[in-house]
């Protein structure tokens, strides 16, 4: 046995196929306190983000919700495409149009509309202060505004909204800054700051029950135009050039192509042709798992790698078709950024993923079941819950899914992802922020400031592994307790 633990390319040598499990990390010397950590990695060769997040393009996983979110901690969120062109598009727009603490778009009646109309409103989105304009739209314009106290004791719900909307109203011009607008708030008490241009027209609103939402994210993933970073996926068939046009015209910054096995010609060719017809807009291809199939699109011009085959929570490759890879082993040392997509069960996991070569990691199963996560909470054998599902799950499938694996055209279906559930885990903002502390312990712990030295370490030797048996394993997890509440999330887990 090595006292110091092996260097990475003695120990993959003979590891075989290990996962995130199977090995750990032996520390380092610490000479630096932990806020001179730093996470800033690249994304793609060009895109550079402050915190190594990308979350999954999955229907349960990352509409704009989610991506405005993963891009304001820092991250990015890559939006699904088990749906129309127009409905993908219309998720990159709203990503790119988000300006934090203003709500962009707002939903808004006309002096016709009645009371009912409102009540409808409150029960499908939950509010009741809507700003009442001309004839209804968005930037026409804003002739008053009608909340609770307009209509709580309002008998007729068939009055129309001129007769009870409120006119003196507080509003500001819509160049104010985040700020300014959340020190009207603060002084006018009101609920709501509609945001008006010269003429009157209303262009956002701001809310007061936002004011201590509006945080600063110093972190967040941004252009030059200030706008969030979003990346979309597309499959390689040949009407998704169409939908890829419409990406590019709405601003995504990012193309995934999503393909469960990434050495194909068809990914090739998809390559060559965004590379040429959008160069300004960065290419992720895969998945992949070994050397040759990286080569491979290197060779046809990627940007970035997403690694992992078979190792996501929901997956059942390796079952059903016994191609695949264990994660751990999967990591190639490519000499562009690599994205680990999969798997990341854990906090932990992410550093390990990082410790492997990849720049970045991707979560679906780990971020699903948040409040920003598409999909509503129900209840399952008393516990809260949102669904999670593979995109290769019969019923991802059945609503469109299934260009990622090839099958679209089967008359059978072979599924390749199951349909699940995952526990509540509240507010992305919460779990990532309390993922990225974690992180930043543990580069501390292992003697390294940011990735680059990391990844230099893999190369270098001074990044030390060791194998862990399985026993080894029970020891370093909970043991012996009848059961234990997880910190952070506070769920409660049997004990083993
Ligand atoms: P209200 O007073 O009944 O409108 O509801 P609250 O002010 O308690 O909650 C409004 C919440 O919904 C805030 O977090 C808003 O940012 C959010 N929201 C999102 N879209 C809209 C919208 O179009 N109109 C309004 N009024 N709120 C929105
Ligand atoms: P997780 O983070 O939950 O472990 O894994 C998420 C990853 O699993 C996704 O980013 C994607 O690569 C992969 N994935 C998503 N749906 C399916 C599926 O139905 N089948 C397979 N084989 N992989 C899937």
């Amino acid at each position: 046995m090595s006292p110091n633990g092996l260097d990475a390319a003695t120990f993959f040598e003979h590891a075989g196929g290990i996962t995130y499990s199977d090995f750990i990390l032996l520390p380092g010397h610490i000479d630096f306190s932990r806020d001179e950590v730093t996470l800033e990695t690249n994304l793609t060769r060009n895109i550079r983000i402050k915190r190594p997040l990308v979350s999954s393009p999955m229907d349960t996983v990352t509409e704009s919700k989610m991506a405005i979110s993963m891009a304001l901690l820092g991250g990015i969120g890559i939006i699904h495409y088990n749906n129309a062109p127009e409905e993908q598009v219309r998720e990159v727009r709203r990503v790119k149009r988000f300006e934090n603490g203003f709500i962009t778009e707002p939903v808004i009646l006309s002096p016709n509309h009645t009371i009912r109309d409102i009540d409808v409103l409150k029960e499908t989105h939950g509010f009741s202060g809507i700003p009442i304009t001309e004839d209804g739209t968005l930037n026409s314009r804003l002739v008053g505004i009608v909340t609770n106290r307009d209509i709580d004791f309002e008998q007729d719900r068939n009055k129309c909204l001129k007769e009870v909307m409120t006119t003196q109203l507080v509003t500001a011009s819509s160049g104010i800054s985040l700020s300014e607008g959340n020190k009207i708030l603060k002084e006018s008490k009101k609920g709501k700051l509609p945001l008006v241009d010269k003429q009157g027209r209303l262009v956002t609103l701001m809310s007061r029950t936002d004011l201590l939402k509006n945080e600063d994210f110093p972190y967040a993933s941004k252009n030059k135009e200030k706008q969030l970073l979003v990346g979309a996926a597309l499959s390689t068939r040949e009407e998704d050039k169409e939908r890829l046009a419409e990406l590019a015209k709405a601003g995504v910054d990012v193309i995934v192509i999503d393909s469960s096995q990434g050495d194909s010609v068809f990914q090739i060719n998809t390559i060559k042709y965004i590379k040429s017809k959008y160069p300004h807009i960065d290419v992720v291809g895969g998945n992949v798992v070994t050397a040759k199939q990286c080569k491979s699109l290197i060779d046809a011009g990627v940007d970035a790698l997403r690694i992992g085959m078979g190792s996501g929570s929901i997956c059942i490759t390796q079952d059903t078709l016994s191609v695949g890879r264990a994660q751990g082993s999967a990591k190639v040392y490519a000499h562009i950024p690599v994205i680990a997509d999969g798997g990341i069960a854990h906090i932990g996991h992410i550093v390990k993923a990082l410790a492997l070569g990849a720049g970045s990691v991707m979560m679906g199963g780990l971020i699903a079941g948040t409040s920003e996560s598409p999909g509503d909470y129900f209840y399952e054998g008393g516990v809260r819950v949102k669904k999670y599902r593979g995109m290769a799950s019969h019923e991802a499938m059945e609503k469109g899914g299934g260009k990622r694996y090839l099958s679209i055209e089967d008359h059978v279906k072979v599924a390749q992802g199951v349909t699940g559930t995952v526990v509540d885990k509240g507010s992305v903002i919460h779990l990532v922020q309390y993922l990225m502390q974690s992180l930043l312990h543990s580069f501390q712990e292992l003697g390294f400031k940011n990735i680059q030295e990391l990844h230099k370490g893999i190369y270098e030797g001074t990044l030390r592994f060791e194998k862990r048996s399985s026993s080894a394993q029970v020891e370093g997890g909970v043991h012996n307790l009848y059961s234990f509440k997880e910190p952070h999330l506070g769920v409660l887990r049997m004990g083993r």
